[in-house]
């Protein structure tokens, strides 16, 4: 993948690019980051645009070396990670790479070594790395994944570039998810709830969160104060363990805020899957009380992450709904 396909790291890509047009790379990086916000991604770019010798800069993404190191079976690549059913990367996996790195490369100007996740690596193996970090041999390169780079020893974190990755934003996240095959709706509705993270968004259960959104609206629609069985019901049903009840909050956000779009005249909204019952939830409520919910789920939202009862927040929540709506 070129740097030109990195998605929500422009500045990153933008050093990396001067830095292979120099030809002055340094030979060890640390990428820091969390998982699934595109730490591995740009590290292959990085590679590949070393390798490739079409492009100054970045890679062409087409010659042999491009597409096998995009297929995932460039022999000059090489990576390390704890094996199957060990929690540390150990020594004797730090030794074998040592030994590779060593061999001329196959067919790259140089080898590469991508180790993820580096803080797992045992001392002893931490040590050994030390000398390779010092002097690569033959110029190789290697990026060390972590999610956090004071897991490493100093004498790691001194000979390496430091290089921070931002968490992806919701739009950032869409973007990707509609790239990687999935609808347009699917995608608003995943992405707020992904921290962040394209592994995170692969883990959630779009079928479940499509469901809960039309549970929601659902319910929401039959908010009523004078029968209050219908918001401790909500309540009841939405909320969950934090994380479950965070989840349910970034859904009604996601709803309230169309509602807000709607009441506006703007039409232009993200749960298009769900349009006719949205509008007829915005038909009940003007422009002001959408407005004063979406604040309110905000508030809550804050609230849960305060650590807030999860059920008493959302009833709190739900009558203030009710009373907006009524
Ligand atoms: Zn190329």
């Amino acid at each position: 993948m070129p740097f030109a396909d990195i998605i929500g790291h422009e500045r990153i890509v933008e050093v990396f690019r001067r830095s292979v047009r120099s030809g002055k790379t340094p030979h060890s990086y640390i990428f820091e980051g969390i998982p699934g916000c595109g730490r591995k991604k740009t590290a292959l770019a990085l590679i590949q645009a070393l390798f490739c010798k079409a492009v100054a800069d970045d890679a062409c993404g087409v010659c042999p070396s491009c597409r096998k190191v995009a297929g995932g079976n460039h022999g000059d690549i090489h990576f390390v990670e704890p094996l199957p059913d060990k929690r540390d990367i150990s020594i004797d996996q730090l030794r074998e790479i040592q030994r590779e790195l060593a061999l001329r490369p196959y067919e790259a100007p140089r080898k590469a070594c991508i180790m993820e996740p580096a803080e797992r690596m045992s001392v002893n193996a931490a040590n050994s790395l030390l000398k390779t970090l010092e002097e690569p041999p033959g110029n190789a390169i290697i990026i060390l994944l972590t999610e956090n780079a004071e897991m490493l020893l100093p004498t790691i974190r001194s000979r390496c570039q430091l290089i921070r990755f931002s968490s992806l934003s919701p739009e950032n996240v869409r973007l990707l998810l509609e790239q990687s095959g999935l609808s347009a709706d699917v995608a608003e509705l995943l992405a707020p709830l992904s921290e962040g993270s394209m592994k995170r968004a692969g883990e959630l259960d779009n079928d479940t969160l499509v469901m809960r959104r039309e549970t929601l609206l659902t319910h929401l629609a039959a908010l009523d104060l004078g029968r209050i069985r219908t918001i401790f019901d909500t309540a009841e049903e939405l909320a969950g363990n934090r994380d479950e009840t965070l989840e349910s909050l970034d859904l009604l956000l996601s709803v309230a805020r169309d509602t807000v779009y709607l009441n506006a005249g703007c039409t232009d909204i993200v749960n298009t899957a769900i349009r006719p019952a949205l509008e007829s939830f915005a038909a009940g409520c003007t422009l002001d009380c959408a407005l004063q919910m979406l604040g309110d789920i905000i508030e809550t939202r804050r609230a849960i992450q305060r650590n807030a009862n999860n059920k008493l927040a959302l009833e709190c929540l739900f009558m203030k709904m009710a009373e907006a709506i009524a």
